[in-house]
C-alpha cells in the first residue's frame, strides 16, 4: 500500500467569519491510497480549534507505515494502528480512513452508501451556511442562497438580534442557528435562546464553551429549543456525558477520525435517544461525500464546505437546493476535476 498527499488552497467565496476569527483561504490536504492498481481519496481539513494544522499534517502522515498491512482491507486493524500513533491529529487519521473506505468501495465496486446498507434516497437535507457579516452582506447572501430551503446562521456575538434581524428582513426560510461556544454567561445564553424561540429557529448549536457543561445542563432545563453539541463532541468516548446536556450530537468527520468512527457515534447516540447531525469544515468533494454517503442515517446535514468554495479540486456528491445527491460510481464517487 503507498500513501501519498498533497496540499490544496481552497479559496472562499465569501471570507468566512464565525464567533473565533476569520477566514479567506483555507488549505486541506488530500491524500491517495494506492493498492492493487486503485487509489482511495482522503481528504484532512485542518482547524485550529482542535490544533491541527497543513504542518502537523504532514508530520502525522510521515510517521504512517503501512507496509504490515495485507491490504485495505484491514481496515479495522489499519484504524487501530494509526490511532495509537499520537493522540489528536483526527482529521490526518480521517484522511486515511477516508481513503480506505473509497478504496474499499471501488475494489468491490459499490458505491459507499450500499457499502453501508442505506437508500440514498432518504439522505437529511443539508442546509446552508450564511457567515457573520454586515446587514448588508447578509442579506446579499441569503439572497445567493435562494435555491437552499434551510439555513443555518453563525450566532454568538454581541449583535445577534442584528444578524437575525437583517436575514429575517430577507426571509422567512426555517433557520438553524451555532453559537460556536459564543456566549460564556448562562444568563446571556438563556436570553438569546428565549428570543430565538419566537423567530422560527429550529436548533441551536454550541450555545456556550465545551468547558461549561454544566451552564449547559443548566441551560436545557430551561428551553424548548433543541441543543446540539458540536465543540463538546469530538468521538465516540464523549458521547454518554452529554446525554444530560444536549438533545443530539453534530458529527464531523474531521473531528472523530473518519467514516468508521462516525457510524459507531451515530449508534451509540441513538442508543442513547440523541438527533444525529453531520456537519463539515471547509472542504473538497472527497469528504462531504465521505459525509454524505453515510447522510440516510441523519435527522440533519450541514454539508455545505464545498459549495462555500469557488475552487473545488474534485466533484462528487452533489448538493442540489439542499438535496444531497450521491453518484453510483464506486466508493466516494468523487473524480479529480481535469
Ligand atoms: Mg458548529
Amino acid at each position: 500500500m503507498k500513501l501519498s498527499w498533497k496540499q490544496y488552497d481552497l479559496h472562499l467565496r465569501h471570507a468566512f467569519r464565525i464567533s473565533r476569527g476569520v477566514e479567506v483561504v483555507d488549505p486541506v490536504m488530500i491524500v491517495s491510497l494506492e493498492h492493487d492498481g486503485i487509489v482511495g481519496y482522503g481528504e484532512a481539513s485542518p482547524s485550529p480549534r482542535y490544533n491541527e494544522t497543513i504542518q502537523t499534517i504532514d508530520a502525522f502522515l510521515k510517521r504512517v507505515d503501512l507496509s504490515h498491512f495485507a491490504d485495505p482491507f484491514r481496515a479495522e486493524s489499519i484504524i487501530l494502528y494509526v490511532n495509537t500513533l499520537a493522540s489528536g491529529n483526527t482529521c490526518a487519521k480521517c484522511a486515511i480512513d477516508i481513503a480506505i473506505h473509497d478504496w474499499i468501495g471501488k475494489k468491490l465496486g459499490i458505491p459507499l452508501y450500499k457499502f453501508f446498507g442505506l437508500d440514498k434516497s432518504k439522505a437529511a437535507l443539508s442546509s446552508f451556511t450564511i457567515g457573520i457579516d454586515s446587514p448588508q452582506m447578509l442579506a446579499q447572501k441569503v439572497h445567493e442562497a435562494e435555491e437552499y430551503p434551510v439555513l443555518k446562521v453563525k450566532v454568538g456575538m454581541e449583535n445577534d438580534r442584528e444578524i437575525i434581524g437583517a436575514i429575517r428582513h430577507v426571509t422567512d426560510k426555517v433557520l438553524r442557528v451555532d453559537a460556536n461556544e459564543g456566549w460564556t454567561k448562562k444568563e446571556v445564553a438563556l436570553e438569546r435562546i428565549k428570543w430565538l424561540q419566537d423567530e422560527n429557529v429550529e436548533f441551536v448549536e454550541q450555545p456556550m464553551p465545551a468547558s461549561q457543561l454544566d451552564d449547559i445542563k443548566w441551560l436545557r432545563d430551561k428551553v424548548e429549543m433543541p441543543l446540539i453539541a458540536d465543540e463538546s463532541v469530538i468521538g465516540l468516548t464523549d458521547i454518554p456525558k452529554l446525554a444530560d446536556a444536549f438533545d443530539g450530537i453534530n458529527i464531523k468527520l474531521m473531528k472523530c477520525t473518519g467514516i468508521r468512527e462516525a457510524t459507531r457515534m451515530i449508534h451509540t447516540a441513538r442508543a442513547m435517544h440523541m438527533k444525529i447531525m453531520m456537519g463539515c469544515m471547509i472542504e473538497t468533494a472527497v469528504a462531504i461525500s465521505a459525509a454524505a454517503h453515510l447522510a440516510p442515517l441523519l435527522d440533519y446535514a450541514d454539508l455545505d464546505g464545498n459549495v462555500l468554495i469557488t475552487d473545488d479540486p474534485f466533484d462528487g456528491a452533489r448538493n442540489v437546493k439542499g438535496k444531497l445527491e450521491l453518484n453510483d460510481s464506486p466508493g466516494l464517487g468523487v473524480v479529480l476535476r481535469q
